[in-house]
């Protein structure tokens, strides 16, 4: 009896070690090499990564996201929703959760369910672009065709795609409108708001018959109408013509090509047309408050209506054989409209200041330094973006007045200033650009947790943890930012990511891996390297990097994890553009803890200085 009695407690001893040692052991665990076996279909025991318990709640976000993983792909959707719920508030995760439900009702056909997660994943970011695809499919489906057209338009701005195009052309003829009709509508004149700060304004010179890439969009002729009467010069500056304003004198402007003059043709008389030899030509009105529409461009027979309202004067330059459409304007009228496309109108006061005088150092650069050959800057992104009269607001209107004539300097010398959507919370150096400038140094848009203000310096521990389970930031944790804008996800067909690649960068053939190769410390990626059966692609160049995946993603700051059990690459990414210079979100995440425009621009430019020119 004893000796049973010892044996059984030697038993029990030796087993709970074990047990003990056991746990121990398995408690060690990285999570993050269990997440890589799961990955890679390598799991064969479940329960065990359930028991077990991890110290920190990022650790415990990759281990309830992989089980989620595991259950969705086991197809157990009541476990799967369990751990749904847990991440559910953990951004960007939570985008792959509700974009792998949807795609799971969507395979049950249970369309509602499919289409209130997908839902959810577009209203967090715009750019997602795979849950669209699905959200729109399922509308398709659901035969609600207003919807389905609204979503497959959206994609068809960022790639071309046979069936989105087919499905368009379907569904704009079953809603009996033409999508490609040219808006034949006449747009009227409105109120502007002028001001005696301008005076002194410099004028700039903005190319206003461009691509968003900077490129000319070839055109022959322009149309348009002003406000008030106007008169035309010549290259000599010599007044040509004298001609009426009003909302139904239109006149059009053309260049002949084989006999190289410009026409103008003078509508009321019987459409004859003025011939003038000249370079260009310049179109000024007669009244400070009078603004312009232009109506359409021509190449040819085809027309392009535009139906945009401007200040200032028309400069029309020729070419060998089309014509550029310029827009000569005072370069504080010209930001009312360019910190509202860039930066947003509802963002705070000081935020605006910030991006208006570093649009208005940008644009001055720019000009100094002959960035474009026909005129100082374009219309699109290329340079910043402009969209005359419409997007001017009483918010934007007063940023720049606010501070006239000021530009951002070093050593007494206007900078080559750069701005950016969302950094992701740490700026890159200019080096990936150009050789490196002293005021474009890496800075850190991280929140102290302790203090509440942000860090001189930090460095990235784990980039899996930086893009999954980012630390708090000025350019993600501001009620001004949409959380889109500073973590993303993509994740796309291993087989769709092959049929690209192959398509438009190389013949790779099979595509086997893809390794990034280096980093800048702040995440973003100077070397990726495609693996193919057939050939490997090295890419270095920021754009190639982005354009990796069709409709390319938001910046050059991600991981990849390719999951063996869908057959799927995720793209997790921060940030929105270059990372270089201003990070607009950070600028509002600045003036929201009550920064001045100047501290803010001081954050993102060091050792600068704000002078005022005039
Ligand atoms: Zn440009
Ligand atoms: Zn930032």
């Amino acid at each position: 009896m004893t000796k049973n009695f010892f044996k059984y407690i030697i038993i029990t001893l030796i087993s709970y070690i074990i047990f003990t040692i056991n746990i121990k052991t398995t408690a060690q665990q990285d999570i993050l090499e269990i997440r890589k076996n799961y990955l890679e279909d390598k799991i064969t025991n479940i329960n065990e990564i359930e028991n077990l318990e991890f110290q920190t709640e990022e650790e415990n976000i990759i281990k309830n996201l992989t089980l989620f993983e595991f259950y969705i792909d086991k197809k157990s959707i009541e476990q799967a929703l369990q751990y749904a719920k847990y991440l559910n508030s953990f951004f960007p995760i939570n985008q792959l959760v509700n974009y792998r439900l949807a795609e799971y009702y969507y395979n049950l056909k249970n369309y509602e369910e499919a289409v209130k997660y997908s839902e959810e994943c577009v209203k967090n970011d715009s750019r997602f672009h795979e849950a669209r695809n699905l959200l729109a499919n399922t509308y398709y489906i659901l035969k609600d065709y207003q919807k389905a057209l609204k979503h497959y338009k959206v994609l068809s701005w960022f790639k071309s795609d046979k069936e989105i195009t087919t499905k368009l052309e379907y569904l704009s003829s079953q809603l009996g409108y033409n999508i490609t009709t040219n808006g034949q509508k006449t747009i009227n004149f409105s109120k502007i708001y002028t001001s005696t700060l301008t005076t002194n304004s410099p004028y700039i010179k903005v190319g206003i018959s461009t691509k968003d890439n900077g490129k000319l969009i070839k055109i022959d002729a322009v149309k348009f109408y002003f406000s008030d009467d106007f008169e035309i010069y010549d290259d000599k500056n010599k007044k040509v013509i004298f001609c009426k304003g009003g909302i139904d004198n239109e006149w059009t402007i053309l260049y002949r090509t084989q006999q190289k003059f410009f026409g103008i043709i003078l509508n009321n008389e019987k459409n004859k047309e003025l011939k003038i030899k000249s370079q260009y030509i310049t179109i000024k009105p007669l009244s400070e408050n009078s603004t312009f529409i232009i109506k359409e461009y021509k190449w040819f027979k085809s027309s392009f209506a535009v139906n945009k309202e401007f200040r200032g004067e028309i400069i029309v330059k020729h070419l060998k054989d089309q014509i550029v459409v310029i827009n000569n304007i005072k370069i504080d009228e010209y930001l009312y409209s360019v910190v509202a496309k860039e930066i947003g109108k509802d963002k705070p006061q000081e935020a605006l200041k910030a991006q208006a005088v570093v649009a208005r150092t940008v644009a001055l650069y720019r000009k100094n330094n002959n960035f474009h050959k026909y005129f100082d800057v374009c219309c699109g992104q290329h340079c910043q973006v402009y969209d005359a009269i419409k997007s001017e607001t009483e918010q934007t209107i007063n940023a720049v007045n606010k501070t006239i004539g000021e530009i951002v300097t070093h050593n007494d010398k206007i900078i080559h200033a750069f701005f950016h959507a969302n950094c992701g919370g740490i700026t890159s150096s200019a080096e990936k650009f150009f050789s490196n400038k002293e005021y474009l140094q890496p800075t850190y848009d991280i929140i102290k947790e302790e203090s509440h203000t942000e860090t001189q310096n930090y460095e990235i521990k784990n980039f899996y943890y930086w893009y999954l389970t980012p630390p708090k930031l000025l350019c993600k944790d501001s009620s001004f930012v949409h959380p889109g804008v500073s973590r993303w996800l993509r994740v796309i067909k291993k087989d769709e990511l092959k049929k690209f690649l192959n398509s438009k960068l190389a013949t790779v053939g099979k595509l086997k891996d893809i390794i990034i190769v280096s980093r800048e410390d702040n995440g973003y990626i100077k070397k990726i390297k495609v693996v193919g059966s057939y050939k490997t692609i090295t890419l270095n160049k920021e754009h190639k990097i982005r354009n990796i995946v069709a409709s390319s993603l938001k910046s050059s700051s991600f991981i990849i994890e390719y999951n063996k059990n869908n057959d799927c690459y995720y793209f997790w990414g921060a940030g929105w553009g270059h990372g270089i210079g201003m990070c607009q979100s950070g600028a509002c995440g600045l003036a929201e803890q009550q920064k001045s425009y100047k501290e803010i621009i001081q954050h993102y430019f060091k050792n600068t200085e704000i002078k005022k020119l005039y």
